[in-house]
């Protein structure tokens, strides 16, 4: 079958945090170094081992709604307080060299990209195996204070109330099962026939 370039899949990642998004996003763009990382704004400070470009563009309050007036960004949303938001050039880009994204973003932001692109984007939701582990794992982020990891498990009750909203969902026990069905996922949507323009190309004089 000739291969014609078919449109990136932009698979869009959602959890509490702590329930271990994005190490399942970081083991999927290491599996396959072709997939497109889209960096996001935040207006949060970096935490350590964080860089600028790499974890997070940092921004002030005032860049961050200036990128959101002149439409710079694909979604955005405010979280905790504080903005974050995908850039919206490098992701369309990516989109129709063919390349595939995978974005590890809030449900406020999945439910936006759905609207922004609705035939590029499958949702995967990512629930912890329980509450107890959840907390333990905030826990673990010793840059987080009692009080920041309080409103974090508050937070993360809210955001899985939305898991339904996603096309898929997993639960995170351990990485390399739940790194292997991400995968299967993002295969699945390659393979869906609303992204086959290569098939659609090469049978289109053949079939009656
Ligand atoms: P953290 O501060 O722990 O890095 O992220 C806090 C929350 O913001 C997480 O739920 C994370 O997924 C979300 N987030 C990170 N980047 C973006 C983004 O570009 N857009 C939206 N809507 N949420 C984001």
């Amino acid at each position: 079958m000739q291969q014609q370039a078919r449109r990136g899949v932009c698979l869009v990642i959602s959890a509490p945090s702590g329930a271990g998004k994005s190490t399942i996003a970081q083991a999927l763009r290491q599996r396959d170094p072709h997939l497109f990382t889209s960096v996001s704004v935040t207006t949060r400070a970096p935490r350590a081992g964080e860089t600028e470009g790499q974890h997070y563009y940092f921004r002030t309050m005032e860049q961050f709604r200036e990128m959101a007036q002149k439409g710079e960004l694909l979604e955005w949303a405010e979280v905790f307080g504080r903005g974050y938001g995908t850039p919206r050039a490098p992701v369309e880009a990516a989109l129709s060299e063919g390349r595939d994204i995978v974005l590890d973003i809030d449900w406020q932001g999945y439910r936006l990209m759905k609207k922004a692109l609705p035939d590029d984007v499958v949702g995967l939701f990512v629930l912890p195996p329980s509450l107890e582990e959840l907390e333990r794992r905030l826990r673990g982020r010793a840059s987080d204070s009692d009080d920041e990891i309080t409103k974090r498990m508050k937070a993360s009750l809210s955001e899985m109330s939305h898991w339904e909203e996603f096309e898929y969902a997993l639960v995170n026990e351990t990485l390399d099962k739940a790194v292997d069905e991400a995968e299967a996922v993002l295969k699945a949507a390659r393979l869906a026939t609303m992204r086959r323009v290569d098939i659609a190309t090469s049978l289109k004089s053949l079939l009656p």
